[in-house]
Order: structure tokens, then sequence, then C-alpha cells
């Protein structure tokens, strides 16, 4: 398994990303904040009042006075109801909406990814973290964190009103409520690691099995079912461990957290009744009192069932987060090129944790010219071939077109300068005109695809994901994309080497309508290739080992020659 590229939002990102989607609607949550607080003043009249009700009824012209208390009992009770509710409700829609912008915002943080980035991800983590933990953090959005702050308030108003109530039973009760806290921080402390353990356990899962189903014909073709089974059973094991530590920390705090309950009631009691028979407070105060801390007991419920989602989807949203991590491509190209020539100079490079495979590459392509690029497989041709279009920068050394970094190119001026072509053509599933990518009039469009030869793509409204084109046509969507954005130079890596030979034919009369008067750099498979180019660059063990004419290279009778002489067959 590749380790993971990805980054993970740290805490104090994740904390101010959050302070940007609440400041993003802050006039809804200013609403909620105040409803809540009303809601919370509200819950505090009945035990107070059931407090006086039972002074009252060892007073003078009890049943009158009774009669209003619980009035107002009834008339506080109605209030809290109305105002939760609404509270709830303007946080739920609060919730819907900052989803929304954390899935819009993840969307395009995902597409402004650098290539390079998008390249080397594993695709099931970018999968992983776009859905579940994207669906887990809207899901606290919407339902947990309205009821959790709605709890929370509640619950600072309950203390707050046993402590104004009498300071005495309210440090009593605090004092009962720490067995809580200790047992909250002891689970805070382990779940963060758990929950992000188990949400990188998914990904591995999801990376695996969307591995295995992609790759089924060669897993046939070199009878791969035991170590992909292998490779399956490990990542299955993998999530299954960090499920069950996740359960244990859950079977643990639980019943701890629910035991821990009854302290600050038993404690206020017990204090309340000698203090009570001392005559330092009425039994209404000591009912008032133990009837908050009973309630308390649904707030710290709420908090502490939902404390567990929220920090699993904490995790989701420092995974969803950690994608604004990634270093953005600088795209700070001072000045524009300055000319049309490309520049190698000593040049290495290294794919991500593993050795240099291109080392000291030296290399200039003058405007125009057609140069070859041969070798053996493994040589390293494809990989310069992405340092010359700026997907990938090099380790040391630099790639210049026009004097300026090929990599630091913003995509729509690198795209006028250097095109890769590579046998991968995707097709979106849009129309014909949005897969030609570069915007342009309509007949600049069908110009373009007439000189490709697609033909079959005469309606620009066509929706290619309900016809979807076949191999060569997409290849011809490919080059027309090529023509449309008018590069001064093309790398051609493989480019016909998968079409059918009947295809071919086309396919070679379009390329070469697309490659006139453009520089080319020609990753040659073939030697013919090589032969009709202007001048050839041998690779081996990711150096450049020689340079010249078809001609010069024969005479001089090096490795070249003897690429030849086997071509040859001689
Ligand atoms: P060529 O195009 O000449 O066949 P490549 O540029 O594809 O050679 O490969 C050069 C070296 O880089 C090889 O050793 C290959 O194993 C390694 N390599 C190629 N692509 C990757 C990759 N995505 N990750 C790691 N190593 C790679």
């Amino acid at each position: 398994m590749s380790a993971p590229v990805l980054p993970i939002a740290d805490a104090r990102r994740v904390a101010r990303a959050a302070g940007r989607l609440i400041a993003a609607d802050r006039w809804a949550a200013a609403g909620i904040l105040l409803l809540n607080v009303l809601a919370a003043v509200a819950a505090l009249g009945a035990p107070y009042l059931l407090g006086r009700i039972v002074d009252a009824v060892t007073g003078p012209g009890a049943a009158a006075r009774i009669d209003l208390l619980a009035g107002a009992v009834v008339l506080c009770a109605l209030a809290q109801t109305v105002l939760a509710r609404t509270a709830l409700l303007l946080g739920y829609r609060f919730g819907e909406r900052t989803a929304a912008r954390i899935r819009v915002g993840f969307l395009s943080r995902a597409l402004s990814l650098p290539a390079s980035v998008v390249e080397r991800v594993p695709p099931g983590d970018l999968a992983a973290r776009g859905t579940t933990d994207v669906d887990a953090v809207a899901g606290t959005l919407r339902d947990v964190l309205p009821g959790v702050f709605v709890a929370g308030v509640q619950a600072l108003f309950l203390v707050g009103a046993v402590l104004v109530l009498d300071p005495l039973l309210g440090v009593a009760g605090l004092l009962g409520l720490s067995g809580i806290v200790v047992t909250g921080r002891w689970y805070l402390r382990r779940a963060r690691g758990a929950y992000l353990e188990e949400g990188a356990a998914n990904s591995e899962l999801a990376e695996e099995l969307a591995a295995t189903t992609a790759g089924a014909r060669t897993i046939e073709a070199f009878r791969l079912h035991r170590s992909r089974l292998a490779v399956g059973r490990a990542a299955i094991a993998r999530t299954r461990r960090s499920r069950l530590a996740t359960l244990r920390l859950r079977s643990v705090y639980f019943p701890a957290a629910e035991g821990s309950y009854n302290i600050p009631v038993v404690l206020v009691l017990l204090i309340g009744g000698l203090l009570q028979r001392d005559g330092r407070v009425t039994l209404g105060t000591v009912v008032a009192a133990t009837l908050y801390l009973r309630q308390l007991i649904g707030p710290m419920d709420t908090i502490l069932i939902w404390l567990e989602q929220l920090q699993s989807s904490g995790a989701s949203f420092a995974r969803v987060e950690g994608l604004a991590a990634v270093p953005a491509e600088p795209a700070t190209a001072a000045a524009a090129p300055d000319g049309d020539r490309i520049e190698v100079r000593g040049v290495s490079y290294a794919y991500p944790g593993g050795p240099d495979v291109l080392h000291d590459v030296d290399l200039t392509v003058q405007p125009g010219e057609r140069l070859a690029i041969v070798g053996l497989s493994g040589a390293g041709k494809s990989t310069l071939g992405r340092l010359l279009a700026g997907v990938d920068r090099p380790r040391t050394g630099t790639v210049t077109v026009g004097g300026v970094a090929v990599a630091d190119l913003p995509p729509d001026l690198l795209r006028r300068q250097v095109v890769l072509v590579t046998q991968e053509h995707h097709v979106f599933r849009e129309t014909v005109r949005d897969n030609l990518i570069v915007p342009a009039p309509d007949e600049r469009l069908a110009a373009a695809l007439r000189t490709v030869g697609a033909d079959w793509a005469d309606d620009l409204d066509a929706d290619l994901g309900e016809h979807p084109p076949t191999g060569a046509q997409a290849q011809q969507l490919a080059l027309a994309r090529v023509l449309l954005a008018d590069p001064h130079t093309v790398i051609l890596d493989e480019a016909t080497a998968l079409l059918d030979p009947r295809a071919a034919r086309a396919a070679e009369r379009a390329l070469a309508a697309v490659l006139h008067q453009r520089t080319v750099i020609a990753i040659a498979h073939r030697l013919q290739t090589a032969h009709d180019a202007d001048r050839i660059a041998v690779m081996d063990g990711g150096r450049i080992i020689e340079v010249g004419t078809h001609d010069e290279l024969i005479t001089h009778d090096g490795p070249y020659a003897r690429l030849w002489r086997q071509w040859h067959g001689g």
C-alpha cells in the first residue's frame, strides 16, 4: 500500500475552517444562539417554581399560591418547548446550508489539486474523503451539532442556576460532575487517533477493492488471485481491528458516564438534607437544586452520546480539510515565456519515496525541431516526457520553456506552450463541445474535429455520456483538443500504439495535421519514428547517453546503432 499522500488537517486548521463556516452564516448562527439561551432560561423556570410550591405547601393560603405557581410552571414548559423547537429547526437549516458549503468547497479543492498530486494519491482515499467523510460531516452538522449546542447551553444554565440558588449546593453538584469530566477526557484523548485510524482503514479497504475490480483482467492474466486476496484480507483485518478499537473505547466510556450521572444528585440530596435540618436552606431550595441536577441528565446524555459522533466526524472533517493543506502549485509565473525554446538543465527526478529515476539530464529542444527519445523500457522516457510537459517538477535542476519553469505556468498558459499526448484519452460524460475543453467559436471546434477526421462528431451538443465514443474516436477528441489549445510543442507518448491498424492510418494522418508546424518531442517506441526525426536522444538508466541525427548515431556505432541493427534483425 502506498503511503497516504493526502494530508490530514491539524486541529488548528480544522478549528479555523469551522470558524469560517460559522462566519459565512453568522446571522443564522446568532439567531440560533439567542433562541437557545431563551429556551434555556425558560427551562430554569419549572424546577424553581416547583421548589416554591414545596415551600408554599407549608405556608398560609397555600391553595391559591400553588395554583398560580403551577400555572407558571406550565407556561415556562410551553415557552421552553417552543423556543427549543424553533432553535433546533433553525439549527437543522443552518447545518444543511453549511454541509452544502463543505461539499462545494471539497469539490472545488479536489478539482484544483495539482495534477501531480491527483495522479499519485490512492484514488480510493480521495473518493472516501469525498463521500464517506463529507457525508459524515454533513450528517453531524445537520443532526448532531444543533442538538449538542442546545444541550450545551441548557447544561450551562442549569449548573449556573444551582450555583445561584445556593452556592454550597452548587459546588457540591459541580464536584459530583467531575467524574463525568474525567471519563470524558479519558475518552476524548483516545478517540481522535482511533477514529482517524478507522477512517484511514476504510480508505485503504475502498482503495484495494477498487484496484482489484479495476485490474480484474490483469489479475486473471497474471493469476494474481492469491496475492490480491491476501491484500484484501489484510485491508479487511485492519478495518476490523480499527473498528474493534473504537468499539472498546465506547464500551468503557458509556457505562462509566452513565454511572457518574447520579453522583451529583446524591451529593446534593445528602448535603441539602443536612443544611435543611440546620435551617440554612428551605426544603423548596433543595428540591429545586435536585430537580436542576436531575434535569441536567437529559442534556448531558445528549452531549455524551453525540460527543462520540462529534469525535468521529471531527476526524472526517480533518480528512476533508486535509485537502486544503496540499501545497498549491505555485502559479506564480512572474514572466510569460520568452520564446519557444525548451531547456532541461541538470535534472534529476524521483517518484515519491523512490530512488532517482532520472540523473543529471541536459537537453535543449529548438523551436520547430522533431526530437525522438528512444531507449529500452524503464529507461526514463515517459518520466522525462512528464517533466517536459510540466506534469511533474524536477527534484533538482530546471525544465524551462522560453526561460520560465514549465511546472510554474498556470494551466491556460501552459497548454498554449506544451501539451502531452498519451494513450490515456479521457472522455467526460458531457457534450462534444465540453469535451473539447478549450472554449472557442463553434466553427473553430467543427474545423478542429474535421482536421482530425472526427466526422462522427458533427453535433457539438451530442452527449458523450449517452453515446460513449470508441477508443479511436476518443483519440480523435484528444487530438482535436491539442489543435484547439494550439501549443507550440507537442510531446507524444505512444500516441498511436493502441489503435487498431485500420484506424491507425487515419490516425497517422490526423496526427500529422496536428503536428504540422509544431515542435515535436516523440517518445518513440518504434525506431521508424526515430529515423524520421531531426534528432534522436538515446536514454538508458535515467540518463541521456547519446544525442544526434540518425546518420550521426549510426556512424558513431554506439547504443543507438546497436538498437537499429537489432530492429532490422541484423
Ligand atoms: P520508459 O518510459 O523509458 O519506459 P519510465 O519513465 O516509465 O520509463 O520509467 C522510468 C523508471 O521510473 C522506471 O524504473 C519505472 O519503474 C519508474 N517509474 C515509472 N513510473 C513510476 C511511478 N508512477 N511511480 C514509481 N516509479 C515509476
